[in-house]
């Protein structure tokens, strides 16, 4: 309370010096009676069940009545000073935390009035003018201090909702935060920090500019918004969010308008959810469907192309013998249909490699899981590998964890797996490189790693790789990397992949262990 608070407070009660002067000629009266006049006091206050609950010691009540007994002795000294105000506020604010309501307090005031009365006239008894203005005294400072009680519970009152109201706002889990008429940040609650990866204090003041990706700026969303706010007052719409680290966030957007009391704007509040989540479902089933359908498909497809081909196949070679015969006669001729052949055959090839992607899941059926050693099936297959590595100029390179704990898969999906990441990482090395596979113990279970020297991928491209039909190759289906994540998937695994442009691919997937070796004892 300030001083001109304080001022303006006694003013207000009209307590001046005469006033003083009276409460200081009761001083012999209080002396006297106070004893008395605080046993008579509680006597009366503990007769109601609500008061007589929250005092039930005796030792409480003494102790109290001590107080109560400086109190009113400090009245007869007439000092309303900084302390005596601080004093009854603190006074106040106890019997506020206790739980006592304030019509107690100015009960108990109306109680001391029935007792200080009758013993103040007859303590003036010869001057009953004089006892008016004691009484008239008294009831001024007993005013004073049920006001500052007042205050006490109000503002403790006002302290503890806007507590709730800021807990509220904190423990949400949806992201809040308040935008000035600048649009720069004034409030961020915990879940703000926590989805953004901003802390409070890293955040507050700056622009929302921050947590807007520049393609959803360039777009003009902001000024949408803006649009939508002046025209209804509030705006709802679904985008993405910047995180710190450059993340984007699928978010659900809710702005309003913030008014002070005279209904003027002074900012937004913004609740954003986080639906990464949901966004994942939403695609995890829009890929398991497609794939289902893309499974359907090839089974029929695969079947109508495969046999033609294969005759196709045989006929190429059979003519090519053909050719060589006539070739002996005919020799310009025979060149010709050398060289459409050459190609006729390598189309066929590219059909028969598009077929083999889409009949791989065709051919997907639930895993067959047996105990196996992942180091094993590698090694094993990359030994069939070796001239198609010499012929690409590959140079492979393994280092296979030899204490490397069994897992239950089917190893025959997983090495289709396998061979599909070192296929693409041998496209991406078109002028040789090295292919390297390392297998590891890690907390969940095995990784693999598969890694080349290739020419890597964009961020952009890297977030599209396991889409189905995803592919930067003028002949790639676009299914290599779907089946590989199927067949993790359903052997419980996960697998992930860091890459840069120029700098190479790495492939990590995760794979749980079998069951006892996890307790194995590393051999
Ligand atoms: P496809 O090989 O038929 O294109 P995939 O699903 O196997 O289909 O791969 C999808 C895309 O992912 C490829 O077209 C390529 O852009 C990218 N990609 C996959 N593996 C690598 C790699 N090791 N290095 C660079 N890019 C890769
Ligand atoms: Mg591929």
């Amino acid at each position: 309370m300030s001083s001109t608070e304080r001022e303006q407070r006694l003013e207000f009660l009209g307590l001046t010096p005469r006033d003083v002067q009276s409460l200081k000629a009761l001083r012999p009266l209080f002396e006297k009676h106070i004893i008395a006049i605080e046993d008579a006091f509680y006597q009366e206050l503990l007769a109601f069940p609500e008061t007589a609950r929250l005092l039930r010691d005796h030792s409480t009540v003494e102790r109290l009545k001590k107080l109560q007994r400086d109190y009113l002795m400090r009245i007869t000294d007439g000092r309303f000073d900084d302390a005596y105000f601080e004093d009854r506020l603190r006074i106040g604010k106890t019997h506020e935390r206790v739980g006592l309501s304030p019509c107690w307090y100015l009960l108990g005031y109306n109680i001391y009035f029935k007792l200080f009365v009758p013993l103040i006239r007859g303590f003036f008894a010869n001057d009953p003018d004089c006892a008016y203005e004691s009484i008239v005294a008294l009831e001024k400072v007993f005013m004073l201090d049920a006001s500052l009680a007042m205050d006490a519970y109000i503002a403790s009152d006002r302290y503890r909702h806007l507590q709730q109201l800021e807990s509220i706002v904190n423990d949400s889990a949806d992201v809040i935060f308040a935008l000035d008429a600048e649009n720069r940040i004034r409030s961020w609650n915990r879940a703000a920090e926590r989805v953004f990866g901003w802390r409070a204090e890293e955040i507050l003041g700056k622009p929302l500019a921050m947590l807007v990706p520049p393609e959803v700026l360039k777009m003009g969303e902001l000024q949408r918004i803006e649009n939508d706010i002046a025209r209804d007052g509030h705006c709802h719409l679904e985008t993405v969010r910047l995180a710190r680290d450059g993340g984007r966030v699928p978010v659900e957007v809710s702005v309003s308008l913030l008014r002070d009391p005279q209904e003027h704007s002074i900012g937004r509040s913004a609740i954003l959810r986080d639906i990464t989540e949901r966004k994942r479902l939403e695609e995890d089933n829009l890929r398991a469907e497609r794939l289902a359908v893309i499974g359907a498909m090839s089974a029929r497809l695969a079947h109508e192309i495969r046999n033609p081909l294969s005759s196709i196949t045989l006929n190429i070679d059979l003519v090519g013998d053909e050719i060589e015969m006539l070739a002996k006669e005919r020799a310009g001729a025979a060149d010709e249909a050398r060289s459409l052949l050459r190609s006729i055959d390598s189309e066929v090839r590219r059909i028969q490699r598009v077929t083999e992607d889409y009949l791989q899941f065709a051919r997907m059926p639930k895993p067959r899981r047996a105990r196996i050693s992942l180091n094993e099936a590698i090694s094993q297959g990359i030994s069939f590998m070796d001239s198609l590595f010499a012929a690409t100029g590959v140079r492979v390179e393994t280092d296979l964890n030899d204490s490397l704990p069994a897992i239950d898969g089917d190893e025959g999906q997983l090495w289709q797996a396998v061979l599909n990441l070192v296929r693409n990482a041998i496209e991406a090395m078109p002028n040789g490189g090295t292919l390297t596979l390392r297998t590891a113990r890690v907390r969940s279970g095995v990784s693999l790693t598969i890694a080349d020297t290739g020419k890597g991928m964009t961020e952009e491209e890297r977030q599209q790789i396991f889409k189905p039909f995803f592919s930067t190759k003028p002949s790639g289906t676009g299914l290599g990397l779907p089946l590989v994540q199927q067949v993790v998937a359903e052997h419980g695994g996960t697998i992930r992949c860091e890459s840069a442009p120029g700098h190479g691919t790495t492939f990590i997937i995760e794979l749980p262990c079998a069951e006892e070796s996890i307790h194995a004892p590393k051999s």
